[in-house]
């Protein structure tokens, strides 16, 4: 399992998902505590951000297929991508799948992020993922979520779309695990104004501030606040507030 965070709310810097806390995503790179599958995240990483000042409401996305802590730039790029709503992951590759830029997360399309940890038959998404970047069974996924949100939401950002983000991404995990019951399914997504993600199969945990939340694979420290979300349930943040309900 690879292992991703995300932050909604204030506006704060990729470096306080990544190397400011204790155990943050380059941490969990190469020592994470709750990962039940894979030891070390050293295929390759990536983030995302919404810049206020771009035109178009779209992500700004970096991604490498190298380990996180071999990107002597890093740091400093993380000390300035600063937004509202940050999304980075670090990644294990399952056995099969290749290891290159374009398996990696965060998947990106229009204004959509997404990452993936876990695995899938890709035969369970054969006839949901059109157009996938790479044969890695994540980068499927992400196809099938963004052809999901294509279908079905509107070109702006809107209340609605915080249902349309977490529907795409209930109706993409059910019908894949309905096909593949072995599959483990912990999504990520985010459009600038909305998280939604999923736990099937692997950990996840959320912590409230009063300026925001954070949404992790695993606690980025070991603070106070950290709730686990039970296994099978879709998580939807938005500047209202946070819910956790039964998929
Ligand atoms: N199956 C995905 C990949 O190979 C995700 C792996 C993971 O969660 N460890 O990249």
């Amino acid at each position: 399992m690879c292992r991703h965070a995300a932050w909604l709310g204030a506006p704060r810097t990729l470096a306080e998902l990544i190397h400011e806390p204790e155990h943050g995503l380059l941490r969990q790179s190469y020592a994470p505590r709750r990962q039940r599958h894979g030891t070390v995240n050293a295929d390759g990483f990536g983030m995302g951000w919404y810049d206020p000042g771009l035109a178009k409401p779209e992500p700004i996305r970096y991604r490498r297929s190298i380990p996180m802590w071999a990107d002597a730039n890093l740091p400093g790029l993380a000390r300035v991508a600063r937004s509202g709503c940050l999304l980075a992951a670090v990644r294990c590759a399952t056995v099969g799948m290749p290891v290159e830029e374009s398996a990696t997360a965060p998947f990106t399309e229009g204004r959509w992020l997404l990452s993936h940890n876990g695995r899938v038959d890709r035969d369970a998404l054969r006839d949901l993922a059109e157009g996938a970047e790479s044969a890695c069974d994540s980068a499927w996924l992400a196809a099938a979520v963004f052809r999901r949100l294509r279908a079905g939401c509107s070109p702006t950002p809107a209340p609605a779309t915080a249902n349309a983000l977490g529907e795409a991404l209930a109706e993409v995990v059910t019908s894949a695990a309905a096909k593949d019951p072995v599959a483990r399914l912990n999504l990520l997504a985010c459009d600038g104004v909305t998280l939604a993600a999923t736990a099937w199969g692997d950990t996840l945990f959320h912590r409230p501030h009063p300026d925001g939340v954070l949404v992790a694979s695993e606690p980025l420290c070991d603070g106070p606040g950290w709730q686990a979300v039970p296994d099978r349930s879709l998580l939807l943040a938005t500047a209202d507030g946070l819910r956790v309900q039964p998929l």
